[in-house]
């Protein structure tokens, strides 16, 4: 059925292209737009998200999917095109259920909300913030109530991690919990000491962006697909497999913020930009699992980026650039450094132990949000409470608290678990990873980080939105999700540096 099935293609392409276009205003908007764009952009990204969503919608779409059924039934289950029509007509039955002005007021809110929230963030200002965050909360919970859901929360984590329900959730992030928080309490009664002060001092911005674009080459991000900006808050977003934009942030009294938002982001870009030349411009192409995009950022952060044989390799690199601060610091200093662990305010800085912690209190939260437990107004309260709880820390204001990520101010509900579900398949992968290749030490002390990205390309990288994560890790390792393999990979590292757990 080659014109039936030409049509969808050229119609999934257009819609691809409209959601990068889409992505694109975004990224422009949080590095390179002056502040007076603001609400204008709001509009802009708006009118692309209706046009895209009633195309998507559409009737037209709808009946050339159902024309497609006994074609898509005699291809094998596996192959590309069988792939292409069941998810795009996933897609096209889930944006049925919303409607489009709906869909385009949640993308101006998200918008606005973001303004707001920098402002009353740089202000630590939760009720300047308030009545935007009551609205995409309210927003949200009619999105919501478009689908039939089990839990309120389903269709919210859905927009993240397809497939997976709040249930499934909750039980992961139980037992993450279970087993990080007497690994904390062992850390913390120890009372045994790591000297991070090394990477606090002076780094100046214009070095310290030098050193991250050295990095960047090196991790290896192709020439001429990548580009690396500043933002208030690091992403990462992907125009083409060969167009990745990557920010940071450079504060120049902390060298490890700028650093590990790099391998965090480079760690997304690489996924992106990995994916199967012939899946782009096909909704295949990008990937829309958090937790697999999770584990790639976060295996590059963590497992690799705070492992001691990468920095045999990079620490001199970062020491040439700042000679001053860190020319006297020997490398196993810089790595302990790395990999302290302690109690803080913010989620991105946080040490690989504790950040589940940050993530498994904004879970709860959002849940106890969608299910009316909690009054937005009372948010500031109730973190501070389980911060309290859960980090042993009195958050001093709501900058260093409630007000930190952007994720709620876009509307983002369902986002926090990809987080630390992510880290238990990077620490899946990680196994898998050591197993099959033997010599990833020596080539990452080498700074040989090719072989590497091979084995992610062609286990997880290559098949885009074709693979589930389940779906990565049937293939891999022969299980489904599981967070044994990631706690046992810290309590060796804490074991490691601090003779504990
Ligand atoms: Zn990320």
């Amino acid at each position: 059925m080659p014109s039936v099935i030409e049509d969808l293609r050229i119609r999934l392409a257009e819609l691809e292209d409209l959601e990068r276009a889409r992505s694109l205003l975004a990224w422009d908007e949080r590095t390179m737009m002056p502040q007076g764009g603001g609400p204008a952009r709001s509009e802009q990204i708006a009118t692309l998200e209706r046009i895209r969503h009633e195309m998507l919608a559409s009737d037209e779409l709808g009946r050339l999917l159902e024309e497609l059924r006994p074609h898509e039934e005699s291809l094998p289950a596996d192959s590309d095109e069988a792939a292409l029509i069941r998810i795009a007509r996933r897609d096209h039955e889930k944006a049925r259920r919303v409607p489009a002005d709906l869909k385009a007021e949640i993308a101006r809110a998200a918008s606005r909300g973001e303004h707001a929230w920098l402002e009353a963030r740089a202000s630590a200002d939760f009720e300047e913030f308030l009545p935007y965050l009551e609205r995409n909360v309210e927003l949200k919970l009619r999105y919501s109530e478009c689908f039939e859901a089990e839990h309120p929360y389903d269709p919210l984590l859905d927009d993240y991690e397809p497939g997976m329900t709040t249930a499934e959730a909750s039980q992961l992030l139980e037992e993450l919990k279970a087993g990080i928080m007497p690994l904390v309490a062992a850390v913390v009664e120890s009372g045994n000491g790591v000297d991070d002060s090394c990477l606090y001092g002076d780094f100046p911005a214009e070095r310290q962006e030098r050193l991250l674009h050295e990095l960047a080459r090196e991790l290896p991000l192709p020439p001429g697909t990548w580009r690396l900006d500043a933002t208030a808050h690091p992403f990462q977003t992907a125009i083409a497999t060969t167009d990745l934009r990557i920010t940071t942030r450079y504060d120049e009294r902390n060298l490890a913020g700028g650093l590990f938002a790099l391998l965090h982001e480079a760690g997304h870009a690489l996924y992106e930009g990995g994916v199967d030349p012939a899946l782009e411009r096909t909704p295949l192409g990008s990937p829309d699992s958090l937790v697999l995009h999770e584990s790639q950022s976060r295996l590059l952060e963590n497992q690799v980026g705070r492992n001691a044989a990468f920095w045999w390799h990079f620490y001199p690199v970062v020491q040439r650039a700042f000679p001053e601060a860190l020319g006297g610091v020997d490398l196993r200093t810089f790595h302990r450094a790395v990999n302290k662990v302690r109690p803080s305010f913010i989620r991105v800085g946080a040490d690989e132990v504790t950040y589940n912690l940050h993530v498994i209190l904004r879970f709860e939260l959002e849940l106890e949000l969608v299910e009316g437990v909690l009054a937005v107004s009372d948010l500031p309260e109730a973190w501070n409470e389980r911060f309290r709880g859960y980090l042993g820390l009195e958050v001093p204001d709501d900058a260093n608290g409630v007000l930190q990520d952007v994720h709620w101010s876009e509307g983002s509900f369902g986002y926090f678990p990809t987080y630390s579900i992510g880290n238990a398949v990077s620490g899946q992968l990680w196994e898998a990873i050591r197993a099959a290749l033997p010599d990833l030490d020596d080539e990452l002390a080498h700074g040989e980080l090719g072989p590497l990205r091979e084995w992610l390309r062609e286990h997880v990288h290559r098949f885009g939105r074709k693979l589930s994560p389940a779906g990565v890790l049937e293939r891999v390792v022969g299980e489904p999700i599981r967070v044994d393999p990631y706690l046992r990979y810290l309590r060796e590292k804490v074991k490691e540096t601090y003779g504990v757990g």
